[in-house]
């Protein structure tokens, strides 16, 4: 495992307002001093880049002030939910670093939160309303015009306890009958106005299975469930500010006027991480994988965990990224440059350079006695020199990229073209000398003499040319499946894009996804790599030199490599953006 975040947070001067809450409540003495938080996923999905921002808060404060954080699955709508994604989302935290206290289930507290509702009925604070969710949501009103009263909200105490317990029994079709909160149909904030709390759900539960037909909505679960376990700092993102007042308003109710000011969770709220040509939210991203249009949740084009570990990205590039774009009480579209910047820094560090040639063409040099073979000495990592060094093979018969040859070159084109001296990486410069073609006028072979005088390394052989490129020795390579990944979406935010197609043709998400997609998200090359890389792990990294950072797929075995791009080199995106 990686070094926890407390070590990168560690040179920052200036806290962020949720960091700067808990010096402040820690330092009052604010719950017995305690910090404790918890990291709350619904596990109904991949976990995706969004949550790594919760996490990276949840986590990493609790780490660094001497807290705890707790993993609670928010288990309480078994229709979504899944073992496969309780077992991913584990993995996932883990691999971007991080530890948690207890392993805690919502649905653990079913017994608990029944009581709790039952005990609301009995202080005429619910009630069993048996309208339809359409005609409770008529009644709503508006926040300038007060809701209508259920005409069930009056009903007795015990008409209403007897119809909670039938609620249960599985009797009781979904949608025939709800529990609500009795408040206030006049309150300003709409979610005052006799919220639901309980609902029927006849799918089996992953953990309870058939042991509750009733089920407690969001804001009856998550408060509760912190107040059960002792949370102090409850973080969320933006949208659940209207849900605060709730929040506090069944933590009251809990804790029946017990020492209210102290030993409560508090909840605060930042801003979603939402980036630009990316499109997140779990419910969107499963429709892309049941639809086909990726291959699975673990896509290297997916802005999941998972996808962007197979793409290959390392844990400390996403949490640095976090840590860079900060958490604020307003909502951003962040660039996705600068998390490839994060990723990029982070490799250029550690990934070793290798040739690879991704679209082949062939060179030889005609002056290159047939059948020599020599080990040209390569520099595994020229910012650590503790990375030593490893040999490649050079022959007369070669493979480079084939844009790297252009038979009638513009005056800066500084690669292999007739006439032209240019250098071999790590060899000898040559000096093109012509090409050949097919029938179709295609260029299939590009020749080149080489001198023997400027072998890399050797003394008097730095005269200088203008150009550098990569080769591999035909004889010398191994072939490898090259996948190149583009971003997914052709709009900047697809999900306001979605949005707005929906709305005016009113189509199914997916025939608005289809509309947005970028048909050249994924190109497969028929590549050559060094043999160097013959022992490559599942998820090595590797800079191919003068293309990019890649890493070996978990599909990649010994006979059939797979390499992934994770990142180009430089930023190809910027000028396109701007
Ligand atoms: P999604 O809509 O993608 O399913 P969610 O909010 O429903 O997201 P949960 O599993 O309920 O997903 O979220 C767990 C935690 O992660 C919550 O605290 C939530 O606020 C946080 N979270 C979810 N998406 C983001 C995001 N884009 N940026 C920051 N935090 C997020
Ligand atoms: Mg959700």
């Amino acid at each position: 495992m990686e070094k926890m975040p407390t070590d990168e947070q560690e040179k920052k001067t200036s806290l962020n307002f949720i960091e700067a809450k808990v010096v402040e409540d820690l330092a009052e003495g604010k719950n017995g001093g305690r910090l404790q938080t918890r990291f709350p996923p619904e596990p109904n999905g991949y976990l995706h880049i969004g949550h790594a921002k919760a996490i990276c808060l949840d986590f990493g404060l609790a780490a660094r002030y001497g807290g705890t954080c707790n993993l609670r699955f928010d288990d309480t709508n078994p229709t979504k939910e899944d073992l496969e994604y309780v077992d991913a989302i584990k993995e996932d935290i883990r691999w971007l670093g991080f530890q948690w206290g207890h392993e805690y289930y919502a649905s653990d507290y079913f017994p608990q939160l029944w009581d709790f509702a039952v005990r609301l009925i009995k202080e005429g604070k619910a009630y069993v309303d048996e309208q339809s969710s359409e005609e409770i949501a008529a009644q709503k009103g508006t926040p300038t015009r007060p809701g209508v009263e259920s005409p069930y909200r009056n009903r007795p105490v015990e008409e209403s306890l007897a119809l909670f317990t039938k609620m249960n029994s599985g009797e009781v079709e979904e949608g025939k009958m709800v529990l609500r909160a009795k408040i206030d149909m006049a309150n300003p904030n709409m979610h005052f106005r006799d919220p639901i709390i309980y609902r029927v759900v006849k799918t089996p539960h992953h953990r309870t299975g058939n042991r509750w037909y009733a089920y407690p909505m969001y804001d009856f679960a998550h408060g509760q469930s912190d107040f059960f376990e002792g949370v102090t700092h409850s973080w969320c993102t933006l949208e659940f500010v209207v849900h605060r007042p709730l929040y506090d308003y069944f933590i009251d109710e809990l804790k029946e006027g017990k020492d209210l000011d102290d030993n409560r969770p508090r909840q605060t709220e930042f801003n979603k991480l939402n980036l630009n040509y990316t499109l997140l939210s779990k419910r969107n991203l499963l429709i892309l994988v049941k639809e086909g249009v990726v291959n699975d949740w673990d896509d290297p084009r997916m802005p999941t965990l998972c996808g962007f570990r197979r793409r290959g990205y390392t844990p400390s590039s996403i949490r640095k990224f976090v840590d860079k774009i900060g958490y604020t009480t307003y909502d951003a579209l962040n660039d996705f440059a600068l998390l490839e910047s994060a990723v990029r820094e982070d490799l250029n560090a550690t990934a070793t350079r290798v040739s690879a040639v991704v679209r082949p063409i062939k060179l030889t040099i005609t002056n290159y006695p047939e059948g020599k073979v020599e080990e040209m000495e390569c520099v595994n990592n020229p910012e650590d020199p503790e990375a030593g060094t490893h040999r490649i093979a050079f022959s007369c018969d070669l493979w480079i990229e084939a844009d790297d040859f252009m038979e009638e070159a513009p005056k800066k084109y500084y690669r292999m073209t007739p006439g032209q001296e240019v250098r071999l990486k790590n060899a000898y410069i040559v000096k093109c000398t012509g090409c050949r073609k097919d029938e179709q006028g295609n260029v299939v072979e590009v020749m080149a003499e080489y001198d023997p005088e400027t072998r890399s390394g050797l003394p008097g052989a730095d005269r200088k040319v203008k150009g550098t490129i990569h080769w591999l020795s035909r004889n010398h390579c191994l072939s490898a499946e090259v996948r190149l990944y583009d971003r997914l979406w052709q709009v900047e935010n697809p999900r306001d894009s979605m949005a707005k197609i929906i709305e005016e043709q009113g189509c199914e998400t997916i025939n608005a996804m289809r509309q947005l997609l970028n048909p050249q998200s994924l190109e497969v090359c028929h590549s050559y790599v060094e043999t160097y890389l013959s022992e490559a792990k599942p998820l090595e990294h590797f800079q191919f030199q003068r293309i990019g950072y890649f890493c070996v797929d978990p599909d990649s075995t010994p006979g059939h490599l797979v390499f992934n791009r994770t990142v180009t080199l430089k930023d190809s995106w910027a000028k396109v953006n701007k």
